[in-house]
């Protein structure tokens, strides 16, 4: 019998009111059912609105270092059940172990960044331009918050969004991916466990073309914060501008990391060899680019090469696994078009570009680490998201070339250089078009407590996490209080 889970809707685990649900499977191994999660639908969304709003009415008015508290249990229970929820992680999402640890505790870091804030959440007190008159700042919470989060980061892209939309004082619904729907019933189970009171946190599963829609058109939500796919973000931008509802996007990139003659050529190749593998590609900052000057190409290449036939592939539950699968069919069929069409644009292909189906594998989504050369800007492999253990490799025969390269695509979210000269890496920090730079570390590994997101169409200009993500989930008020008993006109009776 298959293990089945529950929708949670002001503070109640149900199933879906149409009665259906979907199969969640191991992407490492099809045969491995994990669970039935509930296919809900627009009945199930507005239910779970109605509790957030009802909620929203007591929680904002709940003393912000109050909800810090809370927020800080959360990071002590995600800190008590890491491993359990690492493994969850990599049984439905596939990465290997090591990394699901990463991607907890990256939760757990962001529980306590919040907790904290509960203290904070400044805003600004300044002097008013007329006597007897006192001025300041405050953040006001936005009200019921649409979280759809994508399943590469299962717990730690949903806590990027929860933790500061609940220090702001907003409810919130979560609609966690289709295939990491575990990660997400385990973390809600978690905060009730820290004390969230009901209706303040509600989880809705199901298909994002509907669940998902039915929260961004619905008119009690104020807020849909969106993370996941470049097309599906701009769906929902433009129906979020039809009613004016505020909305962030974090899409897509196509991350490059520059390697210059004068960069230490080791450190540049573990860099680029975490960066394009780890999590088998699937990370928005995922190194998909190589640019490298010519004169050290071939060094490089053929480390890269050597090195990436030597990544053990298998189940990520198994310890000594360094890649796991890709998340699902679709994934590696694009994966595998992917390799296809960059054969066919004239690049070359000098490792991988198949399925791997060998051995324990067979049963599972896992494809080979690719790398091309030869590969030109322009083609589609070096311009659109694979999403997959591709790198494409593009020579360039100076700084200047570098950075017009890495700067030539639709995307602006993470990048990297290699290079010991200073001068090349403070005009690489100054002119390279992206949310994030590195300076001799590959494209992944971003902290909590730095803005992150993306220029151009990786996103709509906001950042999250860091302080900026409490722009997200806040509206600003301005408050003037007049104590001089009388009527003053500003920019008027100060008037020269
Ligand atoms: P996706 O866009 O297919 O899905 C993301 C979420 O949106 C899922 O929960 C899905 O159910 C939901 N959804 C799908 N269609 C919807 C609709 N019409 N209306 C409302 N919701 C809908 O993306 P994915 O495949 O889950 O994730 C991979 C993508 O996410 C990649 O492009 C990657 O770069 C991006 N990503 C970006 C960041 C970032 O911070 N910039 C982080 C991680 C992933």
């Amino acid at each position: 019998m298959a293990q089945e889970f529950f929708n949670h809707i002001d503070g109640k685990w149900l199933v879906a009111k149409s009665g259906r649900a979907f199969e969640n499977r191991n992407p490492a191994n099809r045969d491995d059912l994990i669970g039935l999660f509930p296919a809900s639908d627009v009945a199930d969304v507005d239910a779970a609105v109605t509790a957030a709003k009802k909620a929203f009415a007591i929680w904002r008015l709940v003393p912000a270092p109050k909800r810090g508290e809370i927020l800080y249990r959360v990071g002590e229970l995600l800190k008590k059940y890491k491993e359990e929820l690492a493994r969850i992680e990599t049984r439905e999402m596939g990465k290997v172990l090591k990394e699901a640890r990463g991607d907890v505790q990256e939760g757990i870091d962001c529980a306590f960044l919040n907790a904290g804030e509960g203290r904070r959440l400044f805003g600004e007190t300044t002097p008013a331009e007329l006597p007897n008159k006192f001025a300041m700042s405050v953040r006001a919470p936005i009200g019921v918050c649409a979280l759809i989060t994508p399943w590469n980061f299962p717990l730690a892209i949903p806590t990027w969004k929860l933790f500061p939309a609940l220090i702001c004082g907003n409810t919130v619904i979560l609609k966690p991916a289709e295939d990491t729907p575990h990660t997400a019933s385990r973390f809600v189970e978690i905060l009730n466990q820290a004390g969230v009171p009901p209706g303040v946190v509600n989880l809705i599963h199901g298909r994002g073309e509907e669940v998902g829609a039915a929260l961004v058109r619905h008119k009690d939500v104020q807020l849909v914060s969106f993370t996941g796919s470049a097309a599906v973000g701009r769906e929902i931008a433009s129906v979020c501008g039809q009613s004016l509802k505020r909305v962030s996007l974090e899409l897509g990139g196509k991350n490059a990391q520059i390697v210059m003659e004068d960069a230490d050529l080791d450190l540049a190749i573990e860099g680029a060899l975490w960066g394009a593998f780890g999590t088998t590609g699937q990370r928005c900052t995922a190194t998909s680019r190589l640019i490298v000057h010519r004169d050290i190409a071939k060094k490089i290449t053929d480390a890269l090469v050597t090195r990436a036939e030597q990544i053990k592939i298998g189940d990520g539950l198994d310890e000594s696994v360094e890649m796991g699968p890709l998340i699902n069919q679709a994934a590696r069929g694009k994966v595998l078009r992917y390799s296809e069409i960059g054969k066919q644009e004239g690049a070359r292909l000098l490792t991988g570009g198949a399925i791997h189906d060998a051995g324990a594998c067979a049963n599972g989504y896992f494809f080979q680490p690719t790398i091309f050369a030869q590969v030109k800007p322009t083609m589609r492999i070096a311009q659109e998201e694979i999403f997959g253990p591709v790198l494409s490799i593009i020579e360039i025969e100076s700084f200047a070339e570098a950075i017009d390269v890495l700067n030539g695509t639709a995307y602006g979210l993470s990048s990297s250089i290699y290079t010991n000269d200073v001068t090349r890496a403070f005009r690489a920090m100054r002119d390279i078009e992206a949310g994030i730079t590195y300076i001799n570390g590959p494209t992944i590994g971003a902290e909590v407590h730095l803005p992150f997101g993306g220029v151009k169409d990786t996103g709509n200009g906001h950042r999250e996490a860091g302080t900026t993500v409490y722009d997200i989930f806040t509206e600003w008020k301005s408050i003037y209080v007049d104590y001089s008993g009388k009527l003053q006109k500003a920019q008027i009776d100060n008037a020269e």
